[in-house]
C-alpha cells in the first residue's frame, strides 16, 4: 500500500511547527511529509525590528527548514492553488514548469500579506515590514539616508532624506519605528552635522490609539515616550497620498519623505482564494475548532490565513499572532495524526497571554496575563520571552552572542545598500 502523503503549504510558524511535530511523532513508513515555501526558511517575525536595528544579525532570525526538518521533503517555490475536490495542489518551483502534487492530507498555512489601500503613490514608494529582506533593506536604507543628508549641501534633499514615515500603529509598526529611530539616533554621532533633532520620524495611525494589543494606559504611556524622543505620533489621521514621495495627510500636513513604511494591517495570503477552499467574508479559510477546513476531514488550516474560532471568547476568532500560530501548529499536527489513526481529535483552545513590544534599546511595553509593564522591565521581558521562543539552540545562542557583543561594541553603521545591485561594479568595469 502506498505511503500517505501530507502536504504542508507554507513553512512559517504553523507550517514549521506542524512539520516538526509530525516528524517527531510519525512512525516509520506511516506517512511522508512535503513542506512547500517560497523560501527555504522560517522567519521569526517578532525579532525583525531588532534585526532592522542591527541588534541581531538578520540570518539569526531565520530558521533553515532543510536543517530542522531532516525527515521532510522541502520544496522551494510557490503553491498557486489548492484543490480539495481532487486532492491536489499546483506548485510552481522558482524556475521551470509547474507541477501538480497529489496529497492524502493537506495543511494550508500560507500566512498573511500586507493589506494595502488604494492610496496614490503608496505601492510605488512604500515598503512593508513582514520579511527579513524588508528589515535588511530598511536598515541599509535609513543609514544610507543619513549618509546622503551628511553629504549634500541641498537643504531640500537633506530634509527629505531625514524624514521617515510609518503608517499603522500596531506592534509591528511601533516596534519597527521605535527600533529604527533608536538605531538612527545612535548612528547620528558619526554623521557630521546631523543630530537626533534634525530627523523627523512620524507615526500615522487611523484610529484614536496605537498598540491595541496592550491596555489603554500602556498605549498612552508609549505615545508619551515616543513623543519625548521627538517622534510625532498622529492618531485619527489618514495617509491621503504619497506620490513622488510627497506625503499628504488628511489633517492638512504635507511634506516630502524618502521613507514610507506601511504596517497598517494584514490580509490572508491570496493563494487561499485560488482553489476551492471555503472562505469567510474577510477571505480567511473557514476552520473548525479542530483546525480542520470546514466540511472536510483530510484538510487542515491555522495561523494568519485561517478563521479559527476562539473557544475562550465564544463567538470570536483567534487573533492573527505568533502566540496562536505556534500552538495551533502543534495541535493541528496532533489532530492530523489522530485523524490518520482513527482516534479522537481535540479542539484548539488557548487564552491570549498578552503582548510584549520593544521600543528601542532598554525601552519596552508589555501586558502579560493582565499585568502591565513598561520601560526596562518590559524590554527585558520582551528579550527573554522571545529568546526562549526562538526555535533551535543554535539560533538562541547566536542571538545571545549578538546581544552580548552589542553591550561591548557600538552598533555597525555601515549601509550596504549596494547589496541590492551586486553587478553594478562589474558592469561598470565592462563599460570602461
Ligand atoms: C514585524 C512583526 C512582528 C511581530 N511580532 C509579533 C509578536 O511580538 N508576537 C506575536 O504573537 N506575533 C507577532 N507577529 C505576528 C506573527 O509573526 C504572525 O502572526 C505569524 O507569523 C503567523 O504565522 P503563519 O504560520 O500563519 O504565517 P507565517 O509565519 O507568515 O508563514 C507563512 C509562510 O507561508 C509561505 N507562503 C506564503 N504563500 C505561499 C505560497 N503560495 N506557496 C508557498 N509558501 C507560501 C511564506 O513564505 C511563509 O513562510 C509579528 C509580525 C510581524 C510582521
Amino acid at each position: 500500500m502506498a505511503v500517505p502523503r501530507i502536504l504542508i503549504v507554507g513553512g512559517g510558524y504553523v507550517g514549521m511547527y506542524t512539520a516538526l511535530r509530525l516528524q517527531r511523532r510519525l512512525r516509520r513508513g506511516e506517512a511522508r511529509v512535503t513542506v512547500t515555501d517560497f523560501d527555504s526558511y522560517m522567519t521569526y517575525q517578532p525579532f525583525l525590528p531588532e534585526a532592522a536595528a542591527g541588534n541581531i544579525e538578520p540570518r539569526h532570525v531565520v530558521v533553515p527548514l532543510r536543517r530542522v526538518l531532516r525527515s521532510c521533503e522541502i520544496l522551494s517555490g510557490s503553491v498557486e492553488s489548492v484543490s480539495l475536490a481532487d486532492r491536489t495542489a499546483r506548485f510552481q518551483p522558482h524556475e521551470g514548469p509547474a507541477v501538480t502534487i497529489g496529497y492524502d492530507y493537506v495543511v494550508v498555512a500560507p500566512g498573511s500579506i500586507s493589506r494595502l489601500l488604494p492610496i496614490p503613490g503608496l505601492s510605488d514608494h512604500g515598503i512593508g515590514f513582514k520579511t527579513v529582506e524588508e528589515a535588511i533593506h530598511l536598515r541599509n536604507h535609513v543609514l544610507g539616508k543619513l549618509d546622503l543628508a551628511a553629504s549634500t549641501p541641498d537643504e531640500r534633499v537633506r530634509r527629505r532624506a531625514l524624514t521617515f514615515v510609518f503608517v499603522g500603529g500596531g506592534y509591528a509598526g511601533v516596534e519597527a519605528l521605535g527600533e529604527l529611530e533608536d538605531m538612527a539616533a545612535d548612528a547620528c554621532r558619526y554623521f557630521e552635522g546631523i543630530s537626533r533633532g534634525d530627523m523627523r520620524w512620524v507615526l500615522v495611525e487611523a484610529t484614536d490609539r496605537i498598540l491595541p494589543e496592550v491596555g489603554e494606559d500602556m498605549a498612552r504611556w508609549t505615545v508619551q515616550e515616543l513623543r519625548k524622543r521627538g517622534i510625532e505620533v498622529r492618531t485619527r489621521t489618514l495617509l491621503r497620498s504619497a506620490e513622488h514621495g510627497h506625503i499628504v495627510l488628511d489633517d492638512g500636513q504635507e511634506f516630502d519623505a524618502e521613507t514610507l513604511v506601511w504596517t497598517a494591517g494584514v490580509k490572508p495570503n491570496p493563494v487561499v482564494a485560488a482553489g476551492d477552499l471555503p472562505l469567510d467574508e474577510k477571505g480567511r479559510i473557514k476552520a473548525t475548532a479542530y483546525l480542520r477546513i470546514k466540511g472536510t476531514d483530510f484538510a487542515f488550516t491555522a495561523g494568519d490565513a485561517a478563521a479559527v474560532p476562539d473557544l475562550t471568547r465564544p463567538g470570536m476568532l483567534c487573533p492573527p499572532n505568533a502566540q496562536h500560530a505556534v500552538r495551533q501548529g502543534r495541535r493541528l499536527a496532533d489532530n492530523l495524526l489522530a485523524t490518520m489513526r482513527g482516534q479522537t481529535c481535540t479542539p484548539y483552545r488557548h487564552r491570549n497571554a498578552g503582548s510584549v513590544a520593544s521600543l528601542g534599546l532598554y525601552q519596552g511595553v508589555a501586558q502579560v496575563y493582565g499585568r502591565q509593564m513598561r520601560g526596562f522591565p518590559a524590554w527585558f521581558m520582551h528579550r527573554t520571552y522571545h529568546l526562549m521562543r526562538m526555535p533551535t539552540f543554535n539560533k538562541k545562542s547566536r542571538i545571545l552572542m549578538d546581544w552580548t557583543l552589542g553591550l561591548l561594541f557600538p552598533r555597525e553603521i555601515i549601509s550596504l545598500g549596494a547589496l541590492q545591485r551586486p553587478r553594478e561594479e562589474f558592469k561598470f568595469a565592462a563599460r570602461t
